[in-house]
């Protein structure tokens, strides 16, 4: 395939992608090389929370780059400091480390809680996480990931990441030595299909971490940001972890990432971590523009009820061709089906005419939904319109 007479096969084969460029992008919508418009219910893997080239952000770029582009992270920049600013005055901690990607912030996590416990547990590290969840692509946190296969994929693993299972505390507990300094998990499972951990679970985890001195920590890459129908995802069962991460949402489409943590917890020495992008002020700028809209009076009651609108469309669809229900929390949900058709069905979606439909198929029998925050319910209804119309396909 060629694109504007270039070929592109010089890119390196990771995955297929299909035969379309795309070229322009606008709130919900994107545009490919064709012209053909598509309704965009992936947004860059739930990232540009507030759509394609959302005009605040494209203001905060613009002025911020022309203003002060790097002067290196060994210095402090202003962007920088009110976004951390921001993100401690609306959470429940008092210290952030920015960095450029979700692995990055996942693995500086990882490396905080192995620091504590080295102080404060007697060398500790090992860090509990869970079957199905997902915490990145470096050999780390894909060691700290409970997705089938990846145990072998790089063999050998980074040791010290037992799993246990969502949702059950026993399992938890049966895993707790000596050697354990935390317990790690994602608020909603993404990748491993939008699997909440319930309120109840949140609240055993937490008690069970403070009886035993563990460390909670919450990978809100993808459940944070808004996403989940709150600020952070966290916040939904009224408990506080000790460290937090963010990427996705945070910088609503530009590589941003955070490691946020609470004052007790931030316990690295000059040169434990660091990074030659982290907190450059042209990614905070845009971070600081999405922080500000998402925590707009009103807007994260909007997530919510555009969040139970596509809900309901959901259980409708669920019950019309009697699948197996919804889950999720805000903007971030998924159809359960009783078929495995999902990928067939993502690739229908995508070539209806005249605008295609953008879906996932986290696993082959669920679809997954992680619109624009700021999608409309006519949007939501368009996307659901289109679903019936592939599944009739199907059918
Ligand atoms: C996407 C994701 C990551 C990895 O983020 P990258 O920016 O791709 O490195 C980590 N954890 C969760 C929960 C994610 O959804």
């Amino acid at each position: 395939m060629k694109f504007n007479d270039y070929p592109i096969d010089s890119l390196m084969y990771i995955t297929s992608r299909p035969d379309i460029v795309f070229t322009r992008g606008e709130g919900s919508w994107l545009y490919d090389n064709n012209g053909k418009r598509y309704l965009d219910f992936i947004q860059g893997w739930a990232v540009n929370c507030l759509g394609h080239c959302n005009p605040g952000m494209i203001q905060a770029l613009e002025t911020q780059a022309r203003k002060l582009i790097n002067p290196s992270p060994a210095f402090y920049n202003e962007p920088m400091t009110r976004l951390a600013n921001l993100l401690t005055a609306n959470s429940c901690f008092q210290k952030v480390f920015f960095a450029n990607s979700g692995a990055e912030a996942n693995e500086g996590a990882i490396k905080l809680a192995r620091k504590w416990g080295r102080k404060f547990k007697n060398g500790a590290y090992e860090i509990i996480t869970f079957d199905h969840s997902f915490h990145g692509r470096t050999i780390a946190t894909m060691s700290a990931s409970g997705k089938p296969g990846w145990d072998t994929l790089y063999a050998p693993q980074v040791p010290g990441f037992p799993k246990a299972d969502l949702n059950d505390i026993a399992s938890v507990e049966a895993l707790i030595n000596d050697k354990t300094v935390a317990v790690m998990l994602e608020p909603i499972q993404g990748e491993g299909g939008v699997i909440p951990a319930t309120a109840e679970f949140m609240k055993q985890l937490r008690e069970l971490t403070r009886k035993h001195n563990l460390l909670l920590i919450v990978d809100e890459v993808q459940t944070g940001c808004g996403r989940a129908g709150s600020l952070f995802a966290y916040q939904l069962s009224g408990i506080e972890p000790d460290i937090m991460t963010l990427g996705k949402g945070i910088g609503g489409g530009v590589p941003l990432a955070a490691l946020l943590a609470r004052e007790e917890i931030a316990v690295f020495e000059a040169g434990d971590q660091g990074g030659t992008y982290n907190g450059n002020p042209l990614m905070t700028a845009v971070g600081l523009s999405v922080i500000e809209q998402l925590i707009a009076p009103g807007f994260l009651e909007g997530v919510r009820a555009r969040g139970e609108y596509l809900k309901a469309g959901l259980l409708k669809i669920s019950a019309d061709y009697g699948m197996n229900g919804e889950r999720g929390e805000g903007l971030l949900r998924a159809l359960l089906m009783n078929h495995d058709k999902g990928n067939q069905i993502v690739e229908r979606a995508r070539e209806l005419q005249p605008d295609g439909v953008l879906l996932n198929a986290a696993r082959p029998n669920l679809i997954r939904f992680m619109p624009a925050l700021n999608v409309t319910n006519a949007e939501i209804d368009l996307a659901l319109g289109a679903l019936r119309t592939v599944l009739d396909s199907l059918a």
